[in-house]
């Protein structure tokens, strides 16, 4: 196998540092499958491993959004694979330790996800990945959706942990990527009376357009009186900025008994919360940083149509613009939401 052969890559050198390099193309082994990378999302998490304030080990070539075309197998047995166009899961473990083999392979101790350490991500023109994290994706699915995938996936595990029922009220604290695919999928999930907290304007319309009930401005406008005013408080409230401010506004949200989901990335930021708000209500708190084993839900979904989430693609980036794209990922301007790396 000629290995010789570079790709462009983003390497994150050290904190603070990224490069566009040429690096070696991966060659998969056994059990794993190459991807031509076509399209990835450029996610806020990047940042944060961009910052220093994600646990990774550098150098690291982040991007876990992805999707592209199987170009080279480690095996012959997964030669099925070759030329289908794929999205992925990005978790890699051993499949054979007790956790593993119990459905968490999560906290499987060889644990490791693509674009977060050893395993190279998709801001690169390939990457590898073990053909069980691989998705075929078919032609009603395009590329940008595909690159879309994985936050979709990470919306619909954040409601499954929630255990969201039809008919039953949701707020979202957070107008990111993350609480607007949350929209999206519980509208699909049939939520009702759903209220939208965030802080920038062209988000907030869009996601009065996508289907929110009602959403506020949470530096202009009061989310607890909205709250009281339209269905008393939620079933269930999503937190998605990891603010203090968030958490407080999720926990005061929730009506007695209600489930309050923690899905926002704090960055090692500490919060205030008073115990008695959660104790005397008996409230549910869940943590949703992880939820792999999404993915094939949101494939199928987007395939029958009953979810799309491509209208939050409002930039597109080639590779050399990089610092273009981290540029706008910091400053947040009003006319941006979700930008993807293409290739
Ligand atoms: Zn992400
Ligand atoms: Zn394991």
């Amino acid at each position: 196998m000629a290995t010789s052969e570079s790709m462009r890559a983003l390497v994150v050198t050290k904190s603070g540092t990224m490069v566009l390099s040429e690096v070696a193309i991966p060659v998969p082994p056994v059990g794993w499958a190459r991807v031509r990378v076509r399209a990835a999302g450029i996610c806020a998490t990047d940042l944060a491993i961009l910052d220093g304030q994600a646990r990774v080990q550098f150098p690291v070539i982040p991007g876990h959004e992805w999707m592209g075309v199987v170009d080279q197998v480690g095996d012959s047995a997964d030669s099925e694979w070759l030329g289908a166009r794929v999205s992925g899961e990005n978790e890699v473990s051993c499949l054979r330790c007790e956790r593993c083999r119990s459905g968490h392979p999560r906290w499987c101790a060889q644990y490791q996800q693509i674009g977060f350490g050893r395993y190279g991500g998709s801001y690169a023109e390939y990457l590898i990945a073990p053909v069980y994290d691989l998705h075929r994706l078919g032609p009603v699915i395009s590329d940008d959706q595909g690159a879309l995938l994985e936050p979709m996936a990470v919306a619909l595990g954040i409601l499954g942990r929630a255990d969201l029922r039809i008919g039953e009220t949701l707020t979202i604290i957070g107008d990111g990527p993350i609480g607007l695919h949350t929209l999206l999928v519980a509208k699909a999930m049939g939520a009702r009376r759903i209220l939208l907290s965030g802080e920038r304007s062209t988000r907030l319309d869009m996601a009065q357009h996508m289907g929110a009930y009602r959403v506020v401005n949470h530096q202009t406008g009061d989310l607890q009186s909205l709250v009281d005013q339209y269905h008393g408080r939620s079933d269930v409230v999503v937190e998605a900025t990891g603010s203090e401010l968030g958490l407080q506004q999720a926990i005061a949200a929730a009506k007695p008994e209600g489930r309050v989901i923690v899905a926002g990335f704090a960055h090692g930021a500490s919060a205030v919360i008073a115990p008695d708000a959660i104790h005397l209500p008996d409230l549910q708190v869940i943590g949703a940083g992880n939820n792999p084993g999404w993915m094939g839900r949101a494939v199928a979904l987007v395939e029958d149509e009953l979810l799309s989430s491509e209208r939050l693609i409002t930039h597109r980036f080639a590779i050399e613009q990089f610092e273009a794209a981290f540029h706008q990922l910091r400053e947040k301007p009003t006319d941006f939401v979700k930008s993807l790396l293409v290739f």
